[in-house]
């Protein structure tokens, strides 16, 4: 099919895309209207932890559908029951909840902290409301989502905003303590800021905001939308700085393409009552069958050590295209990557290495100066050399 013939106009505009539709995915490889391949290292946005349409996702979404889809949130049923349980058993949480979007559990953990706020308030006896959030950091797209997110421009979007988030500065543990008072409930951060361009919260900086939070009685959410379910090497990434947090939110690798997200707490915190927090599809069986077939796969043995790997290999090789082209180094932790590209030429290179011919190759380039490299966590190392050598092509091209 040509692209005029599609009614794309029937789609309300809410961003610039290409002008190309995706018909099929497999693996780390996606395929347009006209039939052209992409090497896909977007992944729905480190979402597809297992590549597009994994067999074990295909198996459980059929399965289930022929089961049970939707008996309503007010029953329990065994999916949600299960993966609750494999997620529990597997971290430091004791208490899941299931939700739709990294944003919707994210609106979650912020209405826990609230809600536990209310049960331990201060020294006056008043409720403590205030989270503190960071500068850059991405949390989601609802109205409190965005208010706690540090991203420019969305203080004064959509305004006014939700109040009560204050924005410290990654990594530096003094600008946290001085927004500290006797409101403050909580702290989130992102252990990598993902949409900010991979910016990971060293070691030492968790452990300082773990001694912090526990001096002055605050709770420590993490959210691990983007590094949670082994993106990192570990199963998530608050277990590299072997910090105990009070709160997590997954989504985008527990659906791994799916919508499926969840809210995690310990029991201490888990100060929700009867009709406090819920939602219509929340913990359906469909979504949650998926969750437990990708959970499965990440905790086969030898699986997470190969995120590891693949995550060392990726970073060397990407600095020594970094020292071949005279860029500016590259970051991350384990499959979520950054290459730092010295100059504002990001955007060109993500087009120039799509149109590429026969196959194209999709790249994330958050900032200008930056591109993003999430993969899905079982992509094969001749993969990760394809696109490198794809991607100094690219660089040569454009160096011309
Ligand atoms: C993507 C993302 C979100 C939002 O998730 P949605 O499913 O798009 O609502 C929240 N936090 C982080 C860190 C993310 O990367």
């Amino acid at each position: 099919m040509e692209f005029s013939q599609y009614d794309i106009n029937a789609l309300m505009y809410v961003t610039n895309r290409p002008q190309l539709v995706f018909t099929e995915g497999h693996g780390m490889w996606l395929t347009d209207h006209t039939g052209k391949r992409y090497l896909d290292y977007l992944q729905g946005w480190a979402v597809n932890c297992l590549g597009h349409s994994p067999q074990c996702m295909q198996d459980a979404l059929a399965a289930q559908a022929k089961k049970l889809i939707n008996p309503s949130p007010a029953f329990y049923n065994e999916p949600a029951v299960k993966l609750a349980s494999l997620l529990t058993h597997n971290s430091c949480f004791d208490r899941v909840f299931f939700a739709n979007s990294g944003a919707e559990a994210n609106e979650g953990a912020i209405k826990l902290a609230r809600k536990w706020g209310t049960k331990n308030p201060n020294e006056n006896g008043e409720r403590r409301h205030e989270i503190i959030t960071f500068t850059h950091s991405f949390h989601g797209r609802t109205l409190a989502t965005m208010s706690a997110s540090g991203k420019a421009g969305w203080d004064t979007l959509y305004a006014p905003q939700v109040p009560g988030f204050p924005k410290a500065e990654l990594n530096d543990i003094a600008s946290v303590e001085k927004l500290i008072n006797d409101k403050t409930v909580a702290v989130i951060l992102e252990p990598v800021q993902g949409e900010a361009g991979v910016i990971p919260a060293t070691r030492e900086f968790m452990q300082q905001l773990r001694a912090l939070t526990q001096k002055h009685k605050l709770l420590l959410i993490v959210d691990e939308v983007q590094t949670g379910m082994g993106r990192t090497g570990t199963l998530f990434a608050y277990q590299l700085s072997n910090v105990v947090p009070d709160i997590m939110t997954l989504g985008k690798g527990i659906g791994s393409g799916v919508p499926l997200a969840a809210l995690l707490c310990r029991e201490e915190v888990a100060c929700f009552e009867a009709g406090d927090q819920g939602g219509t599809y929340n913990g359906n069986p469909l979504m949650a069958a998926v969750g437990i077939a990708v959970l499965e796969e990440l905790l086969k043995p030898g699986f997470l050590q190969s995120v590891v790997d693949k995550g060392n290999y990726l970073s060397a090789q990407l600095e020594k295209l970094s020292a071949k082209h005279g860029l500016a180094g590259e970051r991350g932790e384990g499959l979520l990557r950054a290459l730092k590209l010295g100059s504002d030429i990001g955007t060109k290179i993500v087009e120039t290495a799509r149109d590429m011919s026969p196959v194209g190759l999709l790249l994330n380039s958050p900032r200008p100066d930056l591109l993003r490299f999430m993969p899905a966590l079982n992509v094969t190392i001749e993969e990760l050399d394809q696109m490198l050598s794809m991607l100094s092509d690219v660089l040569t091209k454009l160096e011309k």
